[in-house]
């Protein structure tokens, strides 16, 4: 068929007007098995980093092969160094130290390694009718009756009065038990059914079943009371040495027991939990690993986003600011000159538009899936409450780089305007005169325990990283 001539509207609508479009539209073949291939490093990652402490072991399992050192703060920093600082095994700063001019500034990038997860309390075990549970405390933006009826798996640490720690972690291996929480049967749900979904159920609601067999002893149901819970403890006290005050000085959390898996019969989603932030941690450690920039480059990996970014190793934490100064210092910089030269990248996921939840997003300024990276010049909510609101000129500069790198990326923006909102770590470093902006991974059901992102997606963010920090 011969090709019409274009009319004067349609060559100049090319030309003014903006058009997403999508990877699949844009990418080539190689271009689309690289990304493949990415999603499966991505995906063991992610199965070895369910909470923030696996994610900074993991992190620098992949830094050391890289020949990263660990750093503690006060240590010499030269030119060329490639360093990470574990943040007391709950953050991780990892930064490669360029040639250039320290007081050129440096390029950063922040994500946080927490997930939403159900907590433990600190006197969790108890008995209720021959069954032993887990008093628990939600960590972050749950949607309650998402975690009932689903495989858990229990992860943490137990750190004892001696000094030993004792890892846990239960229900992800082939042949782990699992632990559950349970739910009602449809049959008998009348009163539940019709209460709000956020009412239906409570945080004391949330028990976790953890046993239901008596202790024996000579071959006979033991005579003590809560004797389901004893045999509990006695299978906790054998395996790992602890008693019932040791889960005071502990940190387990119930997370869902489902590794990553890809969805859908093309393979191009990763089903799992824990995307929202790992899904951007993962690109920030890949790229710095991979950057050879002038510019010194840090990954900042923070815990504690889910709830508010305050405490040592959250983003609030001046453990970044201190590592900056650090470096200017050991570098002949002044520090202040850095921070003021520095830019950043906060990244961390966006809402994907939902074609099953239109309602609650604008689709114009919705990231849309498979079209590459969101970018949020702003975050908040009510009338961009609480936001960065990066300034115009910085998303230019960003928007230059990710196009002269040919990034696949889109505007993103978390849902219409007053149906609800978030926000992120990048305010924090934004507040410490550094030049931030919020870029990240769209996903859907967000917070569920099984969010799914485009492998797409994921690898544009990689890119869009390793540009940035050139
Ligand atoms: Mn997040
Ligand atoms: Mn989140």
């Amino acid at each position: 068929m011969e090709e019409k001539e274009k009319t004067y509207g349609q060559i100049k609508k090319e030309e003014l007007f903006y058009k997403k479009k999508s990877a699949f539209e844009v990418k080539t073949e190689k271009e689309l098995d690289d990304a493949r291939r990415y999603a499966d490093g991505y995906v063991k990652f992610l199965d070895n980093a369910k909470t923030e402490r696996e994610a900074v072991i993991t992190a620098i399992e992949l830094l050391k092969a890289a020949g990263f050192r660990e750093y503690h703060v006060g240590d010499k920093i030269s030119h060329g160094d490639r360093l990470y600082l574990n943040n007391r095994n709950k953050g991780l700063i990892a930064f490669k130290v360029g040639k250039g001019d320290i007081e050129k500034g440096i390029r950063i990038t922040a994500a946080h390694i927490d997930s939403p997860r159900l907590d433990l309390k600190q006197h969790p075990l108890y008995e209720n009718e021959g069954i032993a549970y887990f008093k628990t405390h939600y960590y972050g933006g749950v949607r309650k009756y998402q975690w009932a009826t689903i495989p858990l798996a229990l992860h943490g640490i137990v750190e004892k009065a001696d000094g030993e720690t004792v890892t846990v972690r239960i229900g992800d291996e082939p042949g782990d038990p699992v632990l559950c929480i349970t739910d009602l049967l449809p049959h008998l749900a009348k009163d539940q059914n019709v209460k709000p979904l956020g009412e239906a159920f409570s945080g004391e609601g949330l028990n976790i079943v953890l046993g239901s067999s008596p202790f024996f002893e000579d071959g006979k149901i033991s005579d003590v009371d809560d004797k389901v819970k004893l045999n509990i403890m006695i299978m906790l006290n054998e395996k790992y040495g602890i008693t019932e005050s040791d889960f005071i000085s502990a940190e387990l959390c119930a997370v869902p027991a489902q590794n990553a898996v890809d969805v859908g019969l093309d393979r191009w989603l990763i089903g799992a939990y824990g995307h929202d932030d790992k899904v951007c941690a993962y690109p920030e450690i890949t790229a710095l690993i991979e950057s050879d920039s002038e510019y010194t480059c840090i990954a900042a990996l923070a815990d504690k986003e889910e709830v508010g970014s305050d405490g040592v190793a959250g983003m609030q934490n001046r453990m970044l600011l201190d590592v900056i100064n650090e470096i200017s210092s050991n570098l002949g910089g002044n520090g202040t000159v850095v921070r003021v030269n520095s830019k950043c990248l906060s990244a961390d996921v966006t809402v994907c538009y939902d074609p099953n939840y239109p309602e609650v997003s604008e689709k114009r300024n919705s990231a849309i899936l498979h079209c590459g990276l969101g970018m949020a010049k702003y975050t908040g909510a009510r009338g961009k409450g609480g936001t960065n609101d990066c300034p115009a000129e910085f998303v230019a500069e960003v928007r230059k780089i990710f196009d002269d790198a040919k990034i696949v990326w889109q505007t993103a923006e978390l849902g219409k305007v007053d149906q609800g909102g978030g926000g992120t770590v990048a305010k924090f470093i934004a507040n410490t005169n550094i030049d931030t902006v919020d870029i990240g991974v769209p996903v859907l059901s967000m917070h569920a325990p099984f969010e799914l992102i485009s492998k797409l997606d994921l690898y544009e963010t990689h890119r869009a990283i390793l540009a940035f920090y050139k």
